[in-house]
C-alpha cells in the first residue's frame, strides 16, 4: 500500500498547485462527462467542447453541475486558452485541435490519466484485443462477491473519472482500450493484465502494427517492481515484445499449453502455482465456456488471488458469474437445438475461439462487413464441425469463396427472424446454432448489440411459438 500512497500524494500535490486553473474537455461522451464531473469536483474552471452533438443525458448532467459546454463546434480560441486539455479517447492525436494545442505546448491528457491522478485505491487494469470485457467483469465480480470495496470502470460501463468523482474505493477494476492507453503517462496499475494482441484498429495507428503494440504496452510503462504484470504467454506478438523491452513489474505468465508456466491449463484443470500456494480449478466450476475463457478465467483468478482473495472466495464467485450478453450467450434450446449468441465476435480471431468452444455439429451464422478477414485461420475447424453455414450479410461473396465446397449446405438471409426460422429448419436435434459472425454488423444492423438483440428476440419468439404448437398437438 505504501508505494501506492506515495504516487497519489505526489500527484495530488501537483494538482493542488493547479487549483482554479482552467480545463477544457474535448468530447462529451461517457469519458468526457466523467472527466468534467471530476474536474469540477476538484475545483477546476471547466469547459466542455464537442464537435458533434452531445447526448441528452450527458447535457443534463453537465447542466445540473453548472458546467459550461458547447456542441457542434470547437471554439478554438477558448480551447487553446486552457491550462490543461483532457481528451476523450475517441479523438486521435492527428485531430486538428490536438495539433494546435500541442503547438501551443498545452498539457494534454486522457481521461484515464486525469482520473488516475486522484485515485486513492489500487487499480487492476485489463487490456488486449479480445476478452477485455469478460475478464474485467469477472475480476470485478470475484472481488465484489468477496466483499471488497471495488468499482468497475473504463471501457465497460462508466468512466474511471466518474467513479473517482463519486466515491473512494480500495480497488478499481478498469477495462482499458488502446485508445485510452495512448493518452497515459503516469497511469500505474497495481496489477496489469494483457490478454492478447492481434491486428485491430490499425487505421488509428498509421497501419503500423508496432504502433498498436506500443500502445498496448503503455499498460506497464509506469508500473514498478512491486506491481504485477499478468500476460498470456502463448501470444507470439506479446512474447516478442516482452523479449525486447525492460519490464519492471514481476511477470506472471499464463499458458493454455505450456505446463512449465506458473499458471496454465493442464488439459483438465487450470493450475495455479503461486509462491505461497498451489491450487487447481476445473472449467466446469465456472459459468464460462471455451478455451478463450480459460485464458480470461486464469487471468482474473490470478489477479484476484494476488489482490488478496482466498481460494474459497474465488471458487464461490466463479460459480455464479454472469457474463455480458452477446458473448457465447446461450439464448434458448428448441427441440434439442441450442441457439447461441456470440454477436460480439466481430473478427476471425474471436471466431476461432467461438468455434473452438463446441465440438460440433454446428449451424454457423456468419457475415456482415468484412474487415479484411483471413478465413484460412478457421478453415480446419469449419471443415470438422460446421454442417450448415448461414450467411447474414448484404454481400456474402467472400464467405462463399472461402467455404463453398467445404461446407455442404450454405444459405443466405438478411433478417434475424428469417434467420431463426431457417436455422431451426436446417438444424438437427443436438446441433448448436452459433451466431459468431466474424464481421461488423453495420450493413444490416445498427451495431453488434442490435444484431445480437434481434437474434435473441427472434429465437425467443420462435421458442414461444414452438411451445404453443406442442401444447396444441399434445
Ligand atoms: P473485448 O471487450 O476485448 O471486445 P469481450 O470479452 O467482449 O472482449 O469478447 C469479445 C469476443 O472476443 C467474444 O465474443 C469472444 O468470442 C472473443 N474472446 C473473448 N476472450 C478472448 C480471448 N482471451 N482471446 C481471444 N478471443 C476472445
Amino acid at each position: 500500500m505504501d508505494h501506492w500512497n506515495f504516487v497519489s500524494d505526489r500527484e495530488f500535490g501537483n494538482i493542488e498547485s493547479k487549483m482554479k486553473q482552467s480545463v477544457t474537455i474535448l468530447g462529451a461522451g461517457e469519458s468526457g462527462t466523467g472527466a468534467a464531473l471530476l474536474a469540477k469536483a476538484k475545483s477546476f474552471d471547466v469547459f466542455v467542447s464537442d464537435q458533434g452533438l452531445i447526448k441528452d443525458k450527458y447535457k443534463a448532467e453537465l447542466q445540473a453541475h453548472q458546467i459550461e459546454f458547447e456542441e457542434g463546434t470547437h471554439s478554438t480560441d477558448r480551447i487553446l486558452n486552457a491550462d490543461l486539455i483532457i481528451k476523450s479517447p475517441g479523438i486521435p492525436d492527428k485531430a486538428a485541435i490536438i495539433k494546435k494545442a500541442r503547438a501551443k505546448k498545452i498539457e494534454i491528457v486522457d481521461e484515464l490519466e486525469f482520473a488516475f491522478r486522484y485515485i486513492k485505491g489500487k487499480v487492476i487494469a485489463i487490456t488486449g484485443t479480445n476478452g477485455k470485457t469478460t475478464t474485467t467483469l469477472l475480476t470485478y465480480h470475484l472481488m465484489k462477491t468477496a466483499g471488497l470495496s471495488v468499482a468497475l470502470a473504463g471501457n465497460v460501463g462508466e468512466s474511471l473519472a466518474r467513479k473517482v468523482a463519486l466515491e473512494d474505493h480500495d480497488w478499481y477494476v478498469v477495462e482499458v482500450s488502446s485508445f485510452q492507453l495512448d493518452g497515459t503517462k503516469t497511469f500505474r496499475p497495481h496489477i496489469g493484465i494483457l490478454l492478447n494482441i492481434t491486428p485491430d484498429h490499425l487505421d488509428r495507428y498509421e497501419y503500423q502494427m508496432q504502433n498498436y503494440i506500443n500502445s498496448k504496452f503503455r499498460l506497464i510503462q509506469a508500473m514498478q517492481d512491486a506491481d504485477r504484470f499478468i500476460y498470456y504467454a502463448d501470444d507470439a506478438v506479446i512474447n516478442n515484445e516482452v523479449a525486447k523491452i525492460k519490464i519492471l513489474p514481476a511477470s506472471l505468465k499464463i499458458s493454455l499449453k505450456d505446463k512449465s508456466m506458473p499458471v496454465h491449463f493442464d488439459g483438465t484443470n487450470m493450475a495455479f502455482n503461486f509462491k505461497d500456494s498451489s491450487f487447481r480449478i476445473g472449467q466446469q466450476e465456472t459459468t464460462l465456456k471455451g478455451p478463450h475463457n480459460l485464458i480470461n478465467t486464469m487471468s482474473a483468478v490470478s489477479a484476484t488471488y494476488l489482490a488478496g482473495l482466498s481460494i474459497d472466495q474465488i471458487r464461490a464467485g466463479l460459480k455464479n458469474f454472469k457474463n455480458a450478453p452477446h458473448r457465447l450467450e446461450s439464448v434458448a434450446t428448441i427441440n434439442g437445438i441450442e441457439f447461441v449468441n456470440d454477436s460480439k465476435a466481430t473478427n476471425v480471431d474471436s471466431v476461432v475461439y467461438g468455434l473452438g468452444s463446441y465440438s460440433g455439429p454446428l449451424v454457423w451464422i456468419a457475415g456482415g462487413i468484412d474487415k479484411g478477414n483471413d478465413y484460412t485461420l478457421i478453415e480446419d475447424q469449419v471443415r470438422k464441425k460446421v454442417r450448415v453455414l448461414i450467411c447474414l450479410g448484404k454481400d456474402n461473396s467472400k464467405l462463399h469463396k472461402a467455404f463453398d465446397g467445404i461446407v455442404n449446405e450454405i444459405y443466405e438471409t438478411q433478417s434475424a427472424r428469417e434467420l431463426a426460422n431457417l436455422a431451426l429448419k436446417v438444424a438437427n436435434r443436438g446441433d448448436v446454432v452459433l451466431l459468431s459472425p466474424a464481421c461488423a454488423s453495420f450493413d444490416l444492423f445498427k451495431n453488434y448489440e442490435d444484431r445480437g438483440n434481434q437474434f435473441r428476440e427472434a429465437v425467443l419468439e420462435l421458442k414461444k411459438e414452438n411451445e404453443f404448437i406442442r401444447q396444441k398437438i399434445y
